[in-house]
């Protein structure tokens, strides 16, 4: 391996993937983040999404559009940590039917149980590895414990440095038991255990917070990792190359620094403007941005997230337990023609503002609708132009219709809990269309911006350069059909793997 710069490895982001792969690697590594180098205890508190306010420091808070003529603005964690320091806790494996999909080399349904396993501590699940034994896949316990289920025939990992957890006990809400109950009275089938990729049905929640406190990528992975030097508040402007070789990077004060390896670990926005800002994307768009083509590859195309709405409903229950998580179960659905779920209803038992309702976020996992991310200058600075593109197609629209029809069924099974919208828009299409425009949102798991296949190969090198690697959720070919933030994770972990 080069040393120049006295670094091995360069780490551009120290967000969920980023803090996974540098925790990971050998030899000397430098993380670079633009935002503050600490998790402050406020952000820990996994009760708080204070950090999803578009003025919070910790978020990037970018402008984007969802449809034409529907703006947002779409929270991404700034600082380290990244989003999974300001994320709602969820830690969701993906589906065995996703990797099906992406079709990668190496990035197989038990190539990626691998990467969960070393990740993660299942707290219900897991018993501690035997002394001296480094992969944790090893230790699945045959008994119950805490009264949940036997997990899945893939086990879960029990020495990873992220504790898993799902409610119980008194932190679980009695809305969350009510969702439990109204989804088995439709006749959707149990899916005892989130995280052990069988077919999709209603259960908990599996949550990577202990006692209220979010175990965030940092803490977990850089508490402990003499290697790795972090740098923050040190904003990445443009890769700098020697021919075809990655360098090393300058930074939006000018200073640079050189590596043996780069690897963008920006997030799916990040990394893909960090490409093109280093004349790798469309070169048409780069053009047009004053950006000197280096390389015509398909950056920050075709990209896809999970549109979603939130459905508000009323309750009479006591507040969530301070430390219960905000989000206890979820079921996924087939909307029609995917055995493996295509749609998605999430429970979230804390109200949004004080004394606010409760919400069923509903979501379509398996979009046709494809996003864009163009650079619009080659400052840094500037932010690109983010385009969701959501719900293009009828498809799309047809079947996030079900999962908001599929949400008020059992909000009326559980509670009798008057729905909104309320049969008179969710009676017709055209009327239930006009409140989901009105209402939609992102479930802010944007995938694909650099996919392998198309900008990566199945070893995360950026075609037709050495040197250069991208290792977050940009790399995935379509967003899987769960919430991203164990995958992102698993992603820096496997990272690790292919380069070690
Ligand atoms: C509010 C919110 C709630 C969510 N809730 C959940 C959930 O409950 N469950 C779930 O599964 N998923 C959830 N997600 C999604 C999940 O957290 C993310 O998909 C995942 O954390 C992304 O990881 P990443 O490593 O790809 O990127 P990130 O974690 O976003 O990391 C990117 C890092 O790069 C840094 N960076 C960017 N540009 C530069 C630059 N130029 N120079 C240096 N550093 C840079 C950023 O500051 C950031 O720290 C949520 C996301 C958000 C934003």
């Amino acid at each position: 391996m080069d040393h120049r710069g006295g670094y091995d490895t360069l780490v551009i982001g120290g967000g969920s993937a980023g803090c996974a792969l540098a925790g990971r690697l050998p030899g000397r590594v430098l993380l670079l983040e633009a935002g503050p180098a600490d998790v402050p205890p406020d952000v820990r508190d996994a009760g708080s999404l204070a950090a999803t306010s578009p003025t919070h420091p910790r978020n990037w808070a970018y402008a984007a559009e969802l449809r034409p003529g529907s703006p947002a603005v779409v929270p991404r964690g700034r600082g380290l940590g990244g989003s999974g320091a300001i994320n709602g806790a969820n830690w969701v494996w993906a589906t065995p039917a996703d990797t099906r999909d992406w079709a990668q080399p190496g990035w197989s349904w038990p190539d990626l149980v691998a990467a969960y396993h070393r990740a993660e501590t299942d707290l219900d699940h897991a018993v501690p590895a035997p002394p001296g034994v480094q992969e944790s896949h090893v230790a699945v316990p045959t008994g119950q414990h805490r009264g949940f289920p036997e997990p899945g025939r893939w086990g879960h990992g029990s020495a990873g440095p992220v504790p898993v957890r799902r409610a119980g006990g008194d932190l679980l809400h009695p809305a969350t038991e009510r969702f439990l109950r109204a989804a088995a009275a439709l006749g959707f089938p149990p899916e005892p255990d989130k995280n052990a990729g069988a077919p999709p049905g209603v259960g908990l929640i599996p949550c990577n917070a202990v006692d209220g406190v979010r175990a965030d990528p940092a803490t977990a992975y850089l508490r402990a990792a003499p290697g790795v030097t972090v740098r923050g508040n040190a904003s990445v402007a443009q890769i700098l190359f020697d021919g075809d070789r990655a360098r090393g990077v300058e930074l939006v004060d000018g200073s640079t620094v050189e590596a043996g390896e780069v690897v963008l670990c920006a997030g799916a926005v990040g990394s893909a403007q960090l490409l093109m800002l280093s004349g790798i994307g469309p070169a048409d768009e780069l053009r047009a941005a004053g950006v000197r083509v280096r390389l015509d590859l398909p950056v920050g195309r075709d990209w896809s997230d999970h549109p979603a709405v939130y459905v508000p409903f009323a309750d009479t229950d006591p507040p969530a337990h301070p430390h219960a998580p905000g989000s206890q179960a979820g079921l996924d659905l087939d909307c029609g023609a995917d055995p493996a779920g295509d749609g998605e209803v999430l429970l979230f038992v804390r109200p949004f503002v004080p004394g606010g309702p409760l919400h069923l976020m509903c979501a379509l996992q398996v979009p046709d609708s494809r996003g864009s991310i163009a650079l619009v200058s080659p400052d840094p600075r500037e932010r690109p132009l983010i385009r969701y593109g959501y719900l293009r197609t009828e498809h799309d629209r047809r079947r996030l219709r079900h999962v908001i029809r599929t949400a008020a069924d059992l909000l009326r099974a559980g509670s009798g809990a008057r729905v909104a919208p309320g049969g008179d828009v969710l009676g017709t299409d055209r009327a239930l269309d006009g409140w989901i425009a009105a209402n939609l949102t992102t479930a802010v798991h944007l995938s694909g911006s650099a996919a392998m296949g198309r900008v990566v190969d199945p070893q995360l090198r950026v075609m037709g350069h050495e040197g250069l690697r991208v290792a977050d959720t940009s790399v995935l070919p379509a967003v899987p059909r769960r919430g991203t933030a164990a995958t992102a994770v698993a992603i820096g972990e496997r990272a690790a793997r292919l380069m070690g």
